[in-house]
């Protein structure tokens, strides 16, 4: 039995393909689709070639976010065109091939993986520095297919996002170990939605705070890299909403500064 022709498929598309990073949440609503999209918007603000790749099948926030609802994806002979929103930053989400945003996606597992291997295999990034990929929350059978796909290509690692509270750092236990399962290296973990700043003042609301010690002392003791903290805020919120990035003039004053150190680290 000769190779997989699929995955062959994969590799010759991410040859082009330098580093390929997973955006991970063990729960949704904690941030990971705001992250990905703000990290993509900074490496592009960097120069880099970025590529955003949404797999979320039930949930897809990045049209959305990124101000591209209704958008149609176009095909030529090199395959599908990723929807550019800066030159040098090209989106692909499964909500672009959904006919209603409204209509609930009830597709079993197979067929969820079907699309993240056609989305591997047909979409045409070109050259591209970076290929940021968020993922579904959790760790189901489309994250062990995004994993197996990419892995004949190598991936550089996942970072997870997660909120200070223990119900989501219990999750992110879960990631962890599903990514030390599967041979993929935690590049580390963001704590968002990590207290309310007042910016005008020091004070800072701990809104999400638990009696635990939050992502940085589990990071220690699971012997992850802790990436940093992100406030709660309203104008990264904003930000999101309007489909826009918080590194833009002066916007999210109190987000984008953390945000911009974080991506350094990586
Ligand atoms: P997930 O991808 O984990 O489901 P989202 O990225 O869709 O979560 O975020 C959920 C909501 O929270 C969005 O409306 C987003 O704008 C908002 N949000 C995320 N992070 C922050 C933050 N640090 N401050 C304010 N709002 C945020």
């Amino acid at each position: 039995k000769g190779p997989d022709p699929d995955l062959v498929a994969i590799a010759e598309r991410m040859a082009t393909v330098k580093h390929k990073i997973l955006i991970l949440s063990g729960k949704g609503g904690v941030g990971k689709s705001t992250f990905s999209a703000q990290l993509s918007f900074a490496l592009a603000s960097l120069d880099f070639q970025v590529g955003l790749l949404d797999i979320d099948i039930c949930g897809p926030s990045i049209p959305k976010m990124l101000g591209l609802e209704g958008q149609d994806i176009h095909q030529s002979n090199l395959g599908w065109s990723p929807i550019y929103v800066e030159s040098n930053l090209g989106v692909m989400s499964v909500g672009f091939m959904l006919p209603n945003p409204d209509e609930a996606v009830i597709w079993r597992g197979p067929r969820k993986n079907g699309l993240i291997k056609q989305f591997l295999k047909d979409v045409h990034w070109g050259e591209l520095d970076f290929l940021v990929v968020d993922a579904p929350p959790g760790t189901s059978d489309e994250h062990i297919s995004i994993v197996q796909f990419l892995q004949a290509t190598g991936i550089d690692g996942a970072i997870i996002v997660t909120t200070p509270q223990q119900v989501s750092l219990i999750d992110v236990r879960k990631e962890v170990s599903f990514c030390k399962k599967v041979g993929v290296e935690v590049l580390g973990v963001v704590e968002n939605m990590s207290g309310l700043s007042q910016p005008l003042t020091d004070f800072k609301f701990k809104v999400f705070d638990s009696s635990a010690g939050g992502a940085a002392e589990m990071c220690q003791e699971m012997g992850v890299p802790f990436l940093g903290k992100v406030p709660l805020d309203p104008q990264l919120c904003k930000a999101a909403e309007e489909g826009r990035s918080c590194f833009e003039g002066q916007s999210c004053r109190v987000s984008a500064p953390v945000l911009r150190g974080m991506i350094e680290k990586l």
